[in-house]
């Protein structure tokens, strides 16, 4: 690969998006869109890493290694510049896989009444939301044999958590929302696991690129309640979508990204919540 080919190759893959990939969430912001967090790349205790998005690049205080994104896959997943690059690839592939999985599971939403009567006791109501957030729903002991039809090597379908390493979908009986990166899976088994996500980033505001146009801002704890509010007309509404009971032990990386929105949001989710039993349009503190 020629300089300028691998300069243009890395533009595909900024550095921030991978670290966020990885659940790096940053300390504090700096001046010049920089931000400064613990290393990933040694056991760090007070923030050293420092990252400027807009080059793209790191350099850490602590151990005093930096680079681009590629140097940062080498050191991170302690591999040679070759493999580094198959990983960064196979990583930005999970975009494609993603989308032919929601939509895979959005065509089987219509064909499970269970997944449908679920939705719609959840308060779930309206066809419009199920379009916007992109709802599907995961029977189980079917997508694998889909994506294998589409090309997909197994291999990539373990890695992306999607296929269990016994060879069986992840993804069973649950009611999907995708998000930025990951898949939500909530069971309609009350035996199995509620919540489900796919390895990786779970961070960050629900729809927040729509929410932030308006003026003001309504953040809620949950989907389901995003979704209520939503279909009731509020179109100026986020969540996290880490759901309160998973959320305890990642408190500290809940409040890095978005300090004054996490704020915001234990007052209104306060408000929100009371509002929405009231009106009984869903049940706000199971997610
Ligand atoms: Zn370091």
């Amino acid at each position: 690969m020629s300089r300028q080919a691998l300069d243009e190759w890395k533009q595909q893959i900024p550095l921030m998006d991978y670290l966020q990939a990885l659940d790096w969430r940053p300390a504090r912001q700096l001046s010049r869109g920089r931000s400064i967090g613990l290393c990933p790349l040694h056991a760090d205790h007070k923030p050293s890493f420092l990252v400027d998005p807009r080059k793209s690049l790191f350099y850490c205080y602590g151990c005093g290694r930096g680079g681009d994104v590629i140097r940062f896959a080498e050191l991170y997943h302690e591999v040679q510049f070759p493999q580094a690059l198959v990983l960064l690839r196979q990583w930005r592939g999970l975009a494609p896989l993603l989308h032919e999985v929601t939509s895979f599971y959005g065509m089987q939403l219509h064909r499970h009444a269970e997944a449908v009567a679920y939705l719609y006791q959840r308060g779930i109501r309206s066809p419009e939301v199920i379009q916007h957030m992109r709802i599907g729903y995961a029977p189980g002991g079917c997508l694998r044999a889909w994506l294998t039809d589409l090309g997909y090597p197994l291999q990539a379908l373990r890695q992306a958590g999607l296929v269990t390493a016994a060879g069986y979908d992840t993804y069973r009986h649950r009611v999907v929302f995708p998000l930025e990166g990951n898949l939500y899976g909530r069971s309609l088994s009350a035996v199995a696991p509620p919540h489900r996500f796919l390895p990786g980033a779970k961070g960050g505001l629900y729809s927040w690129d729509q929410a932030r146009l308006y003026p003001e801002v309504i953040l809620v704890e949950g989907l389901f309640d995003y979704a209520a509010l939503w279909q009731a007309g509020f179109h100026n509404v986020t969540c996290r979508w880490v759901p309160i009971s998973m959320r305890a032990s990642s408190a500290n990386s809940a409040t890095a990204r978005e300090p004054s929105i996490w704020l915001l949001m234990q007052i209104r989710t306060a408000v929100v919540s009371r509002r929405l039993n009231r009106l009984s349009l869903g049940s706000p503190n199971t997610a």
